[in-house]
């Protein structure tokens, strides 16, 4: 379970832990909560735990010393775990730093859990590739693409009109656009309805989230831009709908807690209990469905202009944005001023042998991912 100390992580270890006895559980990786990484380790059981940073080795060792759990630092040894020859892996990283641990896992055969949405939008067609290649399965975690994934079982993707993911407006659905300048970090990492780790938080505040998300539908169902729509949806219990050539609209509906959708990967092709909650419709009432807002969220045009222009722009789409939001974090930048730095590395970087141009291969996706990490700084530093 790679990332197994963060939000989506922790969601899997509590499904894992409370049927211990149905699993045999390889390995664990996190980064600096040593402590949590370490108990999990010996509450799961786990053959191996991994943390991605060598600095915290020894801490590691302490912490396990004694319990048989054998112990790795640094971002190789996080690669290696993927080597191990298990059924199911959990991708649970966030950021790009996923995206070698995740194809290391689809090379040996693995069925992959896929939360790290940075991966697909960073290299999607690599990462399909190297699952087609190696005849391994990759299953969506991120609560729209499970749905969308559920909606479309035994269905025929040529009866397929679109894909629609909701969105909850975030944090500032109801801010006044031109306060929005203003949003500080606090403000922007609190969610209306999930809880979930502090960055994805503020990247559904400036649906920088629903953006990634889009080019992810794009990449793992493989539909074109014009097929994927987004559509504000406060309550967060309609995760998408898949709209077919006779108009029927398949929805997925559940409450906003990502157990399910890992639950759902992990018990793949079958159904099987989770502890969630179930809903209560006529408690619930009514839905509201509205369509989004596109000058306060200039996070969706940049998709619409990634998925257009393929190649390497995911990549520096992606690496734009987590540098800008590191940006936002350390106080360098104001929060509208994320989207003004992804969309000016863009622009950067699309020109001279621009994105389409170069063969994508995972060595000229790392290196578009640094480069975009050095423009999107270069272009920050302007605007602080
Ligand atoms: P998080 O920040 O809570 O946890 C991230 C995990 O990755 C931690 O275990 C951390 O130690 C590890 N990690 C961080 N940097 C790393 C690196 N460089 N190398 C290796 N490991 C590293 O994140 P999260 O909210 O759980 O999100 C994880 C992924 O799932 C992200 O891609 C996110 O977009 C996606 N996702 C999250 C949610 C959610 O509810 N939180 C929902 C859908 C999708
Ligand atoms: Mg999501």
């Amino acid at each position: 379970m790679f990332g197994a100390t963060g939000s989506v992580g922790q969601s899997a270890v509590d499904l894992i832990a409370r049927d211990l006895d149905s699993y045999d559980v390889v390995a664990l990786t996190g980064g600096r909560n040593i402590a949590k990484l370490a108990s999990d380790a010996i509450a799961l059981r786990a053959n191996l735990a991994v943390t991605c940073y060598p600095d915290c080795y020894d801490e590691l060792k302490d912490a396990l010393s004694g319990t048989g759990i054998a112990v790795a630092a640094g971002d190789t040894a996080i690669a290696e775990a993927a080597t191990h020859h298990v059924d199911w892996a959990l991708s649970a990283i966030i950021g790009s730093a996923g995206l070698v641990p995740g194809m290391t896992a689809l090379e040996h055969g693995t069925t992959l859990a896929l939360a790290n949405k940075e991966s697909l939008v960073t290299a999607g067609p690599l990462l399909m590739a190297r699952a087609k290649a190696a005849g391994a399965t990759i299953l969506p975690v991120d609560s729209e693409h499970s749905a969308v994934f559920q909606a479309l079982v035994g269905e025929d993707m040529a009866a397929v009109e679109r894909v629609i993911i909701t969105a909850s407006g975030g944090a500032f659905r109801d801010w006044p656009k031109d306060q929005l300048a203003t949003a500080t970090l606090a403000q922007a990492s609190s969610h209306p309805n999930w809880d979930m780790g502090q960055r994805i938080t503020i990247d559904s505040a400036s649906m920088f989230n629903k953006a990634m998300e889009l080019i992810e539908t794009k990449e793992f169902f493989g539909v074109p831009s014009s097929m994927i729509e987004v559509l504000v949806h406060r309550e967060s219990l309609i995760h998408a709908m898949v709209g077919f050539n006779d108009g029927a609209l398949m929805a997925h509906v559940g409450p906003p807690d990502m157990r399910h959708a890992i639950g759902y990967a992990l018990h793949w092709p079958d159904r099987k209990h989770l502890p969630v909650e179930r809903l209560d419709l006529a408690k619930i009432g009514s839905l509201t469905f509205e369509a989004p807002d596109e000058d306060r969220y200039p996070a969706l045009a940049l998709a619409r202009f990634v998925m257009e222009t393929g190649g390497l722009a995911g990549a520096v789409f992606n690496a734009a944005k987590e540098r800008a939001l590191d940006g936002f974090i350390a106080g360098d930048i104001g929060f509208l001023q994320m989207s003004a730095v992804v969309a000016g590395t863009l622009d950067k970087m699309s020109s001279g042998d621009g994105l389409q141009l170069r063969d994508m291969t995972l060595d000229s996706v790392l290196e578009a991912d640094r480069l975009a990490r050095i423009y999107a700084g270069e272009i920050m530093k302007k605007l602080g």
